[in-house]
C-alpha cells in the first residue's frame, strides 16, 4: 500500500514560543492515529529546537529548501548536509514561492532534488500551474515539463525515494482549493505519465495534493484514489486545523 503523508509548510512563520506550543499540541493530538505519516518543513534557524521537541515522536521534520551544492562560498544558502546535521527526514524543493519570487526554474529544482537524495533526504517535489497556464490549457504541459527535468537527471527510479505535491498556484493560500475531482484528475495525469516509464515506481509514489487544504476539506481530498495525503500551508499553523487534517488520513 502506499505511503500517505500530511507535511506542513511553515514557510517564513513562527518563533521559538509558539513553535513549541504548536508541536506539543500536534504531537499529542497525533499520537495513536492509524496509517498517519506526519512531517513539518520549518524555517532554517528552528530546525535545531523542531529536533529535540520531536525526537522520538512520530512526527518527523524537514527543511523548506536547499542548496544544489555541498558546501562553499555561498553566503546565505544552507546545504544538504547542514540538514542532515539536524535529522531533517524531508525537504521541500521547487516550492512555488520558490519558483516564482526566487527564479527556481526547473532546471535547479532538479539539481536541489538530486542534491536531498544523494545526503539521504526525501525530497518533497512540488509541481502544479498557474491560473493563466490552467485557463490556457497548458496545465499538463507544465507538470510535464516539472517533472521531466528530474527524471531526466534523476532516473524514474529515483522517485521510489521521493514524495511529489501536486500544488496548483493558484489554490496556494488563496482559499480556493481544487475541487477533489480537479485534483485527482491531475494526480491521475502524473501517475499515468509516471507508470508509462515505470509502472512499479508510479503505483508506489506518494503525490501530495497541496493549496488551501483545511480541516474541512482535508477528508474529500484525500479519498480521492490517487491523493496521498496533502502539503499544508496555513492551516499547518494551527494545531486543531492541522490535527484535523492528520486525521483525514485515517478515512
Ligand atoms: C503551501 O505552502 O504549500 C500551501 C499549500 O499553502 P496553503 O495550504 O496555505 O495554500
Amino acid at each position: 500500500m502506499r505511503k500517505k503523508l500530511v507535511a506542513g509548510n511553515w514557510k517564513m512563520h513562527g518563533n521559538l514560543a509558539e513553535n513549541n506550543d504548536l508541536l506539543n499540541a500536534v504531537v499529542a493530538g497525533v499520537t495513536g492515529l492509524r496509517d498517519a505519516n506526519v512531517a513539518v518543513c520549518v524555517p532554517y534557524p528552528y530546525l535545531a529546537s523542531v529536533q529535540e521537541i520531536l525526537r522520538g515522536t512520530n512526527v518527523a521534520w524537514g527543511a523548506q529548501n536547499v542548496s544544489q551544492f555541498d558546501k562553499g562560498a555561498l553566503t546565505g544558502e544552507v546545504s544538504t548536509a547542514m540538514l542532515k546535521d539536524f535529522s531533517c527526514t524531508y525537504v521541500i524543493v521547487g516550492h512555488s514561492e520558490r519558483r516564482t519570487l526566487f527564479g527556481e526554474d526547473n532546471k535547479l529544482v532538479a539539481e536541489k532534488y538530486v542534491a536531498a537524495q544523494k545526503a539521504g533526504l526525501i525530497p518533497i517535489l512540488c509541481v502544479g500551474e498557474t491560473l493563466e497556464q490552467r485557463e490556457s490549457n497548458t496545465a499538463e504541459q507544465v507538470i510535464e515539463e516539472q517533472l521531466k527535468a528530474v527524471i531526466e537527471l534523476a532516473g524514474v527510479e529515483s522517485l521510489n525515494k521521493a514524495v511529489v505535491a501536486y500544488e496548483p498556484v493558484w489554490a496556494i493560500g488563496t482559499g480556493k482549493t481544487a475541487s477533489p475531482q480537479q485534483a485527482q484528475d491531475v494526480h491521475e495525469f502524473i501517475r499515468k505519465g509516471i507508470a508509462a516509464q515505470n509502472e512499479i515506481v508510479a503505483d508506489g509514489l506518494t503525490i501530495q495534493y497541496g493549496g488551501s487544504v483545511k480541516g474541512n476539506n482535508a477528508a474529500e481530498l484525500f479519498a480521492m484514489p490517487d491523493i496521498d495525503g496533502g502539503l499544508i500551508g496555513g492551516a499547518s499553523l494551527v494545531a486543531d486545523d492541522f490535527i484535523t487534517i492528520c486525521s483525514a488520513l485515517q478515512n
